[in-house]
């Protein structure tokens, strides 16, 4: 694993977004949905006590059928919402044309676990990045190995984009009680190999809201340097991914809920 060694930067801080002692929560919806929506949910993400908040604009639908999201009208809303509140907006690209539009709505960009191996994506947001304040949430693909991935982030990095955490949102077994497996494992591995942050997804690898609180608390406890966690103000109602947003009164618990591991990790939820 000589040549994944290259990906060490000394990428403590993405943007302010990870620091060390800390265990940052990133919340939000899966999607962009109106104005109304998007601005009730990131409402409950700041009545959490988060500053990060999450939602597509661009949506990788397994389905065409499916909705797409709301494009660049999707990140209007997102930035003008998180403008008010004060908060920083974690947003997806899905094609290169994204990548302006998105920098400029947001302070974070999403690499999807379906593009994670796009590399000429990867090295457009990479040269798009070097520079500036931004940063990039890569998403492990669910088919690839730790190498793969941490090789993912170098063509991020190889561009001259160091800000990069990694995101491990499960991975695809025979199991089939929850929609993907969570490999904790690959975290605590990626930190060994890499001096890249590394996030947790619980939301996208159980696929159910039970699963999420307890996901996150093993989270704290396997190293990871924070969470991308779905919720919604009203989960029933989501156009996506209804099944595993947070409603705003569990997330309200989160930080006190994650508190005592983070604790013990010698870290503050922020
Ligand atoms: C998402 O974060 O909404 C998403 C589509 O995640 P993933 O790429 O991990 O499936
Ligand atoms: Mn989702």
């Amino acid at each position: 694993m000589d040549i994944v060694e290259s990906a060490r930067t000394n990428a403590q801080t993405i943007n302010g977004m990870i620091r060390p002692s800390t265990f940052r929560v990133i919340a939000g919806p899966c999607t962009v949905e109106s104005y109304e929506q998007y601005a009730a949910s990131a409402e409950a993400v700041k009545q959490a006590g988060f500053e990060y908040v999450r939602g597509g604009a661009f949506k990788p639908r397994t389905s065409p059928y499916s909705f797409q999201g709301l494009g660049e009208e999707g990140l209007r809303i997102m930035s003008e919402v998180n403008d008010e509140l004060g908060l920083k907006g974690v947003t997806e690209v899905m094609d290169p044309d994204q990548i302006e539009p998105v920098m400029e709505h947001a302070q974070v960009i999403q690499i999807g676990a379906r593009n994670m191996a796009n590399f000429s994506l990867l090295k457009r947001v990479g040269g798009a990045i070097k520079g500036t304040d931004h940063g990039v949430v890569l998403k492990r693909g669910f088919s690839a190995t730790v190498e793969e991935w941490l090789l993912a982030a170098e063509y991020i990095t190889s561009e001259g984009g160091d800000n990069v955490v990694l995101c491990e949102r499960g991975i695809r077994t025979f199991e089939t009680s929850t929609r993907f497996t969570l490999d904790l494992s690959a975290v605590i591995v990626a930190k060994r190999l890499t001096d890249l942050p590394v996030i947790v997804d619980p939301s996208h690898a159980a696929g159910r809201r039970d699963l999420v609180i307890p996901l996150s608390k093993a989270s704290v406890a396997a190293e990871a340097d924070g969470l991308l966690v779905e919720s919604h103000h009203e989960p029933q109602e989501a156009l996506c991914d209804a099944e595993q947003a947070l409603p705003a009164e569990a997330l309200q618990g989160l930080r006190g809920a994650l508190q005592p591991f983070a604790g013990a990790m010698g870290r503050e939820v922020i």
